[in-house]
């Protein structure tokens, strides 16, 4: 069941939305070759605590760490360790979550270490996983469906060449981080809800180099490529409201 938020919720969520806009654009500000994740997840932390939130992922279905920092190959959920200290041209995806005053907001980057690309397909990767959220954020409009959302997404990663991973999807937003509906990043136009105002998603990219399908670890988190290619991710949470489509995590650069 889809829960439609008032705008007095909305206005709460668009200050959880600012917390996590904030603590991605402090994270990208830090990351360089030699530090670690776990490092990542306490400036993280930090920060979200210091703002008055609570990280959302910490503790969800037993997750152990504050964000999700997922490298190369690794999709998502990947768990942030003192172990792997980041190289040059490693693809990172950022992922961050935060509940204040009982709403969540859930956003997500992908960016290089350091400043060059391994590869012009890697940066082709990110740079196409980045328009296809931009297409499905265009798509999210009061008397669209849903579905519109992901095939305008699955066009763009595909036009691009490469693919959309089909066993993780976007979802609603609210009092929990996960609510109906599930929104894929591929389909048929024109089916499932009618969007109006009050519904708000995130919407999540996951864009692989290569093939679609994935695997999780032994850590029982890790969602990594089965073929072994990069893999790319965006999300911003987004409220449809009576005077359009809202980015409640929109960082500076986006405002
Ligand atoms: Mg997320
Ligand atoms: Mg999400």
């Amino acid at each position: 069941m889809i829960i439609y938020k008032s705008p007095e919720e909305i206005e709460r969520m668009r200050v959880a939305g600012r917390i996590v806009a904030d603590t991605i654009e402090l994270l990208v500000s830090k990351v360089q070759p030699g530090m670690s994740t776990l490092d990542l997840d306490r400036i993280a932390e930090h920060h979200m605590r210091e703002r008055g939130s609570i990280p959302s992922f910490k503790g969800y279905r037993g997750f152990p760490a504050s964000i999700c920092t997922s490298i190369n190959q690794e999709v998502v959920h990947g768990i942030p360790s003192a172990k792997r200290p980041l190289r040059p041209g490693d693809l990172l995806s950022l992922d961050v979550g935060a509940v204040w005053d009982g709403y969540h907001a859930d956003s997500a980057v992908s960016l290089f270490v350091g400043s060059d690309p391994p590869s012009e397909t890697a940066e082709a990767l990110v740079r196409a996983t980045r328009e296809s959220l931009d297409a499905g954020i265009a798509a999210l409009r009061a008397g669209a469906r849903l579905s519109d959302v992901g095939h305008a997404v699955q066009g763009v990663v595909e036009a691009a060449g490469f693919s959309v991973v089909r066993e993780y999807v976007g979802h609603g937003v609210g009092r929990a981080l996960h609510e109906d509906p599930q929104v894929p990043n591929y389909g048929e136009p024109r089916r499932g809800p009618l969007v109006r105002p009050g519904l708000v998603v995130a919407i999540e990219p996951m864009v692989n180099e290569g093939d679609w399908p994935t695997n999780v670890l032994a850590d029982r988190w890790t969602v990594v490529t089965t073929d072994g290619s990069l893999s790319a991710h965006f999300e911003h949470t987004m409220a449809v409201t009576e005077n359009g489509t809202e980015v409640l995590t929109a960082r500076s650069d986006e405002r």
